[in-house]
């Protein structure tokens, strides 16, 4: 009769090309995609991996589109509030400065730090991370800042800001004279190509890209 309380060798499993599922933990094989295809999770239906076409050159623009949005969205009017007579205009920039200048220097370096200085710092990571293969330069480098990067995603919420203006506007519609800025379509500009660079990003065409020794093999 077998001892099932006896220690077990473990079978030997082959490490190279296994993948773990981030939302379930299944663990499988990475499967071989061709381009434009995509592989999900067999259990929870996640998305593991996208072969993308034109990764580099899509990002690259992207990257560059937001970078070009960043200043007018922070330092031009996001609003132009009319009330008694008085006319301010209010920029994100502004606003910093305000909180900062009412005694509220705490809140003031949490808006700066998550709608200002994060959001810039993972443009910069992305623009370097993407030179740094587009020219093959610096890998090492660029791998550092693809996971500090991954690190300061979830620290960026410009989403959050974008909620915060709408119901300020909604309530200050009915008791002053509003009228909406360009810095807020660019502020909204730079969020929806934020957005649409994460999904055009493919994570492990990037992380394949910088572990290459030989050039980028990903379009
Ligand atoms: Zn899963």
């Amino acid at each position: 009769m077998t001892d099932l309380s006896a220690p077990r060798p473990l079978p030997e499993l082959p490490l190279h090309g296994l993948a773990a599922c981030p939302e379930c933990d299944l663990l499988m094989h990475k499967p071989v995609l061709a381009l434009g295809e995509q592989a999900q999770c067999p259990r929870c239906d996640y998305e593991l991996f996208t072969h993308r076409p034109q990764v580099l050159g899509r990002s690259l623009a992207l990257v560059l589109a937001a970078l070009l949005l960043y200043i007018p969205a922070n330092f031009l009017p996001i609003l132009r509030l009319n009330l008694l007579g008085n006319s301010t205009r209010d920029t994100m920039w502004g606003g910093v400065l305000s909180l900062y200048n009412s005694g509220m220097q705490s809140v003031a370096l949490v808006v700066f730090l998550c709608s200002m200085a994060i959001p810039l710092l993972k443009l910069l990571c992305q623009l370097l991370v993407l030179l740094s293969i587009r020219w093959r330069v610096g890998r090492t480098y660029g791998l550092l800042l693809y996971r500090i990067y991954h690190h300061l995603r979830d620290w960026g919420m410009l989403e959050v800001y974008l909620l915060g203006i709408l119901v300020a506007i909604v309530k200050l519609m009915d008791i002053a004279d509003l009228s909406l800025g360009i810095g807020l379509g660019c502020f909204i500009g730079l969020i929806v190509v934020q957005i649409w660079l994460e999904v055009s990003m493919s994570p492990q065409q990037i992380w394949l890209a910088l572990s290459e020794e030989d050039g980028y093999a990903g379009d």
